[in-house]
């Protein structure tokens, strides 16, 4: 197959930065997608059209969705992602697909319709594309609201010639997050019972969304070599391992970029002071910024931040276990996340009980996260799994060096650092224990505190390394002639 061939590619996604986001999927769905057309590819958006999305669109034209007996209508309204790339502005259409009873509310998820609201949102992108006139080669769908377009596509629409030769990939962002519905929920797919079964549909009693994709899709892949390797084991395999090994000829495992421009120290704008490597002494202007915000003593001790969603997931229990010693040090920390009220209200306690050196902003704030990631010394993700993780990477970037637990992507970007050879971008840990995670920090303090020129040359050497989608886009570009060609085989058999 012509590898240089520009391809036709639709990105699903029920959250795309900057239009809606919880989390690194939208981070990836807003980037990656212009990193493919930069590279000169037909890359178009579909996500939901919610609530709070409030910037100028055009509507396209609306149609009739069957979801089980009845017909709901989507209205697809048309806006587009942009990015200034050099001298040029780089542009991919944006697909949003409206309808105000499922979509017209006032957060992303968790809502007691939630199969049937996905299962909408999945059918209207399959049959929105002739109205656009656009025939993908591929739809690359994204984690479990977009799972069952696979297994539609396959089953219901093959037969008409359009959809007949269109590959599906799905990545999985997290294997945690499967989208597990009661079983008559596959009338809300239109499918009958046939699919109720452990090959296909079935998992553990109910309907799993994640499952229809990863049985159906041509190729799956997921965020980072390591987590690929993980979830065919049970540790990390969230109960679908067996079905990730046997899968695993067609499971790839391809590293997260970040996007260069919207994380750049050097122009971001909600940031106090610019920066990059030639000018690290300005960094700490930033710091001073962020102290003055989170109301703590303003000086040069070392700052450590965390931005994260305040789940299980993130390690955060091994952090309460160390708080206490970790806080005896001359040393500040700052926190931004919302989630679980244990993590929440174990934050907000420990800023009223030690005012000098915590400070916590329990929410979402977009532009504080960039103020944390440009103001700390040393960012903090000790995740008991990271699928593939951004927190590490936008901190790299801004100069902010992350000490982790190597799981994941986390291992995959993060290497130790070693004094003496001055080798190594951050400060890592294996096992999951309270005492190691207290180790990482202590050995990323003693470097802060140590000569200048080692701690400098570790910030220097973290804003010159390259962690945008140059090398992972060419990666799926690979990924989609293997699904395409997979296809093709397919119907040649058929
Ligand atoms: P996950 O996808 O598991 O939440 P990632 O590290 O892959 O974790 O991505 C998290 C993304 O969400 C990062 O861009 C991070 O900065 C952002 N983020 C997380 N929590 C917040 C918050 N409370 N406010 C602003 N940004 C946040």
């Amino acid at each position: 197959m012509d590898q240089e061939k520009k391809l036709k590619i639709l990105f699903v996604s029920s959250e795309v930065s900057p239009f809606a986001k919880t989390g690194g999927l939208a981070d990836v769905a807003g980037s990656l997608p212009l990193a493919l057309v930069e590279m000169g590819h037909d890359v178009r958006i579909a996500m939901p059209k919610y609530k709070f999305v409030d910037c100028p669109m055009e509507t396209r034209f609306d149609f009739p969705v069957l979801i089980a007996d009845r017909k709901e209508t989507a209205i697809i309204r048309e806006s587009h992602l942009e990015a200034k790339v050099g001298d040029f502005y780089q542009k991919v259409p944006v697909y949003f697909v409206d309808n105000y009873q499922y979509f017209d509310r006032d957060s992303l998820y968790c809502f007691f319709d939630e199969a049937e609201r996905f299962a909408f949102f999945c059918r209207a992108v399959i049959e929105m594309l002739p109205g656009l006139d656009f025939k993908p080669d591929v739809i690359h769908c994204n984690d479990w609201q977009t799972g069952p377009i696979s297994v539609l596509l396959k089953e219901q629409y093959a037969i008409i010639p359009f959809y007949q030769n269109i590959a599906t990939l799905l990545t999985v962002h997290n294997l945690h997050y499967q989208g597990n519905y009661p079983k008559d929920c596959l009338e809300l797919l239109g499918l009958t019972e046939e699919y109720f079964h452990p090959d296909k549909l079935e998992f553990f009693g109910e309907v799993s969304y994640l499952k229809a994709g990863l049985v159906y899709a041509d190729i799956i892949n997921t965020v980072s070599k390591t987590y690929a390797q993980e979830i065919q084991t049970p540790e990390y395999g969230e109960r679908m391992d067996g079905l990730m090994r046997k899968r695993s000829h067609d499971l790839y495992g391809i590293v997260n970029g970040i996007h260069y421009c919207e994380f750049d120290p050097l122009t971001d704008s909600c940031i106090m002071t610019n920066f990059d490597h030639q000018s690290v002494e300005k960094k700490k202007e930033n710091k001073y910024a962020l102290q003055k915000t989170m109301h703590l003593p303003v000086g040069d001790m070392p700052m450590v931040g965390l931005v994260s969603r305040l789940v299980d997931q993130k390690g955060l229990d091994l952090l309460e276990e160390i708080f206490g010693e970790f806080v005896k040090n001359d040393v500040q920390f700052v926190v931004l996340g919302s989630g679980d009220k244990r993590y929440e209200n174990f934050f907000k306690d420990m800023a009223k009980r030690h005012p000098e050196k915590v400070a916590a902003y329990i929410g979402f704030n977009a532009p504080l996260a960039q103020q944390i990631y440009a103001g700390c010394d040393m960012f903090l993700m000790p995740s008991r799994f990271e699928p593939c993780g951004l927190g590490q990477l936008i901190s790299l970037r801004y100069g902010t060096i992350p000490i982790v637990r190597a799981t994941g992507g986390l291992a995959d970007t993060v290497t130790n650092y070693d004094p003496v050879t001055k080798k190594g971008n951050g400060f890592v840990f294996k096992a999951y224990i309270a005492g190691n995670l207290l180790n990482a920090i202590q050995r990323a303090l003693s470097v802060y505190g140590g000569e200048t020129d080692q701690w400098t040359d570790l910030v220097r050497g973290a804003l010159q390394s390259d962690i945008s989608w140059s090398v992972s886009a060419k990666e799926y570009i690979k990924l989609y002639h293997i699904a395409m060609k997979k296809k093709m085989k397919m119907i040649r058999s058929a």
